[in-house]
């Protein structure tokens, strides 16, 4: 399924290998990179669905599969996550990129119109069936994830497939015809039963677990008593702004930047 093959890329550039969430990087002073061409090559492991993600620096940038997860020379496999931090901005946006088209890679080997096995070209980042000219992009899922606010509190939920203690933002996915705003109210009623009004746009980020755009807001509490869906949600209340309990800590976490904004914006009143 595969027209790009490692040894006819250019040597200067850069690889991302991943196994699964796991991303094979090498430590430099003061961070992280990831191998070039030339030092995959040298490595005895298999890798497939090479494809391009994109220049960054001049250089070109190209993710792949592999299967192993074991340490190869002074190279290991990091979650994501870890990476953060580790390389820049841009480079870690490349990084979330990479993952989302392995991840649409692994799971579209064939055509959905006429079953053709399908074939990524060098520097494309769709597919064109070559049996019936049917065009593959990568799916993209939107995500609303809203905050809400209630005086001086902020309600934060838990979801049963949450590490214990762990409280986060209210989200959820948008609906076929479905306004934003619309999936923001539903999602709210739906999981923790309040109405809510002044819903404002926070910003977005890409959020490639597995294949998502996660669309961020803020809101105010309208009306309502909080009656949990005892499905998608276990646990739901108002937390004191300046008495959180424990939250996503790291700065992947995209829900982590709206309620750190909300902190800031409280610590300047
Ligand atoms: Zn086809």
């Amino acid at each position: 399924m595969n027209d790009i093959s490692i040894n006819a890329l250019n040597k200067n550039s850069y690889c991302l290998l991943f196994n699964k969430d796991k991303v094979l990087s090498k430590k430099i002073l003061g961070g992280s990179r990831f191998p070039s061409i030339s030092e995959v090559e040298k490595l005895d492991i298999n890798v497939s669905n090479i494809i391009y993600i994109g220049t960054l620096n001049e250089d070109d940038y190209y993710a792949a599969n592999v299967l192993t997860e074991k340490i190869i020379k002074d190279l290991f496999f990091r979650h994501i996550g870890e990476m953060y931090g580790e390389i820049d901005e841009n480079m870690f946006l490349l990084t979330l990129r990479a993952l989302h088209f392995i991840n649409w890679l692994n799971k579209n080997k064939y055509c959905s119109c006429c079953g053709n096995k399908i074939q990524i070209k060098p520097k494309e980042t769709n597919i064109k069936c070559s049996n019936c000219g049917h065009i593959i992009y990568p799916r993209i899922t939107p995500a609303i994830i809203v905050a809400i606010l209630k005086d001086d509190k902020i309600l934060l939920a838990r979801s049963p497939h949450f590490p214990p203690k762990l409280y986060s933002l209210i989200s959820g996915h948008l609906d076929p015809g479905e306004f934003v705003e619309t999936c923001v109210r539903r999602e709210v009623k739906e999981e923790v039963g309040i109405n809510i009004k002044n819903i404002r746009y926070f910003g977005s980020h890409p959020w490639p677990f597995p294949n998502k755009i996660m669309i961020g807001f803020i809101a105010e509490y309208s009306s309502g008593e909080i009656e949990i869906d005892n499905n998608e949600i276990e646990a739901a209340d108002w937390f004191p702004l300046d008495d959180l309990p424990h939250i996503p800590d790291y700065n992947l976490s995209f829900a982590r930047k709206i309620i750190d904004s909300l902190l800031e914006v409280r610590k300047n009143k």
